[in-house]
């Protein structure tokens, strides 16, 4: 059977590792800060911003949470972003997606500093990505490639098959690992056959958020297998896009669900609001 790839463990681990950086960046009178704007009441989204602020108190990072009704106009909300663009305390700022339907997403998007996009969504990180320049990554495709290094799994010359082109997940994904000399295909819902494509994957991203999706006779054996999926099934629990069960029995290693991506994304957004503390504290010693 295959081996576990322990999210949760490897999310700790670098947990662990932040909390004696962020120490010392204290001692030398500097605290990392991020600012999460929420917009309305979509309980997934409370639940999420929850649990980012609740991640930053752990570490020891400076969090600001600012809420609007799902009435805030567009103005309202870009003005808000203007001051944190310029607020010294805050190195990161994130804005959770959905927002309603009166405020273009791009354009807010586009009004956070690039500096400060911890979420990687602005169009200059994405362009950065793009050309292998130094810049903010999406935190999920983050989070599997630091998973893949906690586990020891070299990605130069592999063939890396995502399933999903997502701006958030998919497409960064594929991304990265070109950047790392992957051999890279992108599947998506016009794919076809899909299973012709994931059987020649090394290793398989399954990022597409359908219910078994990815059956053991859709990989090839030994296979590294991540499965970003996070979907309820018909008994309300949370499932990825793999068929768990059966797949673990033909993988060579697979990360379970939950416990597998979804802590190494939470993970990813504090390590890179300490790197945009980082480079702010720098710039502004010179
Ligand atoms: P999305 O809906 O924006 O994109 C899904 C992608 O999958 C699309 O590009 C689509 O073409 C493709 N797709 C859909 N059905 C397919 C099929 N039958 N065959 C092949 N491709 C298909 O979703 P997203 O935001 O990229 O998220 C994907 C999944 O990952 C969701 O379940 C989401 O909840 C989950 N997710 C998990 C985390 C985490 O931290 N674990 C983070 C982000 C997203």
């Amino acid at each position: 059977g295959a081996q576990l790839i322990d999210g949760k463990a490897i999310a700790a681990e670098k947990r662990k590792a932040m909390m004696s950086r962020i120490e010392s960046m204290k001692q030398q009178g500097f605290v990392p800060g991020l600012a999460v704007i929420l917009v309305g009441e979509n309980p997934a989204s409370m639940s999420y911003v929850k649990g980012k602020i609740r991640d930053c108190k752990e570490v020891g990072i400076y969090s600001e949470l600012i809420r609007f009704p799902d009435t805030v106009t567009e103005e309202r909300l870009l003005a808000e972003i203007a001051e944190l663009n310029e607020n010294k305390e805050i190195h990161g700022i994130l804005v959770q997606l959905p927002l309603p339907n009166q405020i273009s997403e791009q354009k807010v998007i586009q009004a956070i500093r690039p500096e400060k996009d911890v979420d990687g969504f602005h169009p200059i990180n994405v362009g950065r990505l793009v050309t292998k320049q130094e810049g903010f990554v999406s935190c999920t495709p983050a989070g599997i490639i630091e998973m893949l290094k906690a586990i020891d799994v070299p990605v130069a010359g592999k063939h890396v098959v995502v399933v999903g082109r997502s701006n958030i997940v998919g497409k960064p994904a594929s991304l990265l690992f070109l950047n790392l000399d992957a051999t890279v295909t992108i599947c998506h819902s016009k794919t076809k056959p899909l299973s012709q494509y994931t059987q020649q994957a090394d290793i398989l991203i399954a990022a597409a958020g359908r219910e078994g999706l990815i059956h053991a006779e859709d990989i090839k054996p030994g296979a590294i297998v991540i499965d970003v999926g996070m979907n309820r099934n018909a008994a309300g629990k949370l499932v990825g896009d793999v068929s768990f069960e059966e797949v673990k029995e033909k993988a060579g290693f697979i990360t379970p669900v939950p416990g597998g991506v979804g802590p190494m994304t939470r993970v990813m957004l504090l390590e890179n609001t300490l790197i945009a503390a980082d480079r702010q504290n720098k710039k502004s010693s010179l």
